[in-house]
């Protein structure tokens, strides 16, 4: 049995989630799986019923579960509140707390959604690039940080922050990752610029020496967002530091023409992991039924395959979803022309019928 800890958090997040769940009863149902579900509070929803967007039972839940699925968390309801009891807050909180360094971020074309992309079908079509980013480290976390007064003005701080280890598990991660993909890292710094991104550039050189089948190579970080915009089927995998990763991964998401697309997993040194969809709250959709349930549901696909050893399974949902969308099922976000709209729900059931059939 394994024990999967749900928190759907804010907005779209009990949607697209609850469509999520339907997929995994399905699986409990018809492929001899166990996942025993468990309901938990995070963003928003928690700071209401409990004070804070990160209640300590859901770390102690968290902590006697084998994985975590996660919908978004945030809302404009939220944004006056102060800083270390905002929604977003508790998402940084659990990563942390749970030592979710390595950020998983692939970003996959859909043949069937080439249309979709704002680059021309041939640059784009058939992507499938890895993005891994580090998570709990770097400038989000280096202290010192703050604004204070200095010669008579307002002064902000932050700091660009890395221990070797922190640069040699994420390092291991990519080259893992690459190893069962296209066996090429590209690493991304700024080394010609800053002393951390120097450091980063030796120990993934260290790091690479247990890879001999890998291909290492380096980009600058300018260079990299603009190779991945040029000729973004160069890559295979790529490791950068936490800022740059969520800028890169971004960039990278857009490629592919939906942020309703794109799963994600956030996982500690034993592959126990946080799966969530790439994309937030989307405050604007939340109660429509119109959200895109797709990106979560891929994230359960990310799940078995990462933490739960079930890649058939994966493979399984992987199959389904493609299937919907060769029958011209869409939802509005990835909508064009002839293609039959659906709704959240519906986009849900469908996947559920294409896995059972
Ligand atoms: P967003 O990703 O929520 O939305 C950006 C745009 O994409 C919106 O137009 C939205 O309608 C659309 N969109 C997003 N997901 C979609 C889906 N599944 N189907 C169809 N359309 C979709 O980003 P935002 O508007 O910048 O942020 C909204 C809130 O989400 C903020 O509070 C932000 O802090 C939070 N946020 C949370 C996470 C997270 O939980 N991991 C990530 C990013 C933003």
């Amino acid at each position: 049995m394994s024990k999967i800890l749900i928190l759907p958090g804010d907005g779209i997040g009990t949607e697209i989630v609850s469509q999520a769940v339907k997929v995994i009863n399905s699986l409990n149902a018809n492929h001899s799986m166990d996942m025993n579900l468990v309901h938990g509070l995070i963003g928003g929803i928690a700071y209401d019923e409990t004070g804070s967007p990160l209640p300590d039972e859901t770390i102690k839940t968290a902590k006697d579960c084998d994985s975590i699925l996660l919908g978004a968390v945030g809302g404009p309801k939220w944004e006056p509140l102060e800083r270390s009891l905002r929604p977003e807050r508790g998402l940084l909180g659990i990563r942390s707390e749970l030592g979710l360094f390595s950020n998983l971020r692939p970003a996959i074309l859909y043949p069937q959604l080439a249309s979709a992309s704002s680059l021309k079908a041939e640059i784009v079509s058939g992507l499938d690039l890895m993005i891994v980013r580090e998570l709990v480290g770097g400038i989000y976390f280096g202290e010192p940080r703050g604004v204070e007064k200095r010669n008579g003005e307002r002064f902000g701080i932050n700091s660009a922050t890395y221990y070797e280890s922190e640069i040699a598990r994420i390092g291991h991660s990519a080259f893992q990752i690459a190893q069962k993909r296209g066996k090429h890292v590209c690493s991304v710094d700024k080394a010609n610029v800053l002393e951390v991104c120097e450091l980063w550039r030796e120990v993934m050189e260290e790091v690479s020496k247990g890879y001999p089948d890998v291909k290492l190579s380096h980009l600058y970080v300018d260079n990299a967002a603009m190779q991945l915009v040029r000729d973004p089927k160069q890559f295979d995998v790529m490791v950068t530091s936490n800022l740059f990763g969520d800028v890169l991964s971004d960039c990278a998401a857009m490629l592919t023409g939906s942020i309703g697309m794109l799963p994600s997993a956030s996982l500690d040194k034993d592959n126990f992991g946080m799966y969530e969809p790439i994309h937030g709250s989307a405050p604007d959709i939340a109660g429509k039924d119109i959200a895109n349930p797709l990106a979560t549901i891929l994230s359960v696909s990310m799940m078995l395959k990462y933490s739960l050893n079930q890649a058939d399974l994966a493979e399984k949902i992987n199959i389904a979803v493609s299937d919907v969308l060769d029958q011209g099922f869409r939802t509005r976000d990835i909508a064009s022309g002839e293609d039959k709209v659906v709704g959240t729900n519906e986009m849900g059931d469908l996947v559920v019928k294409a896995l059972e059939s």
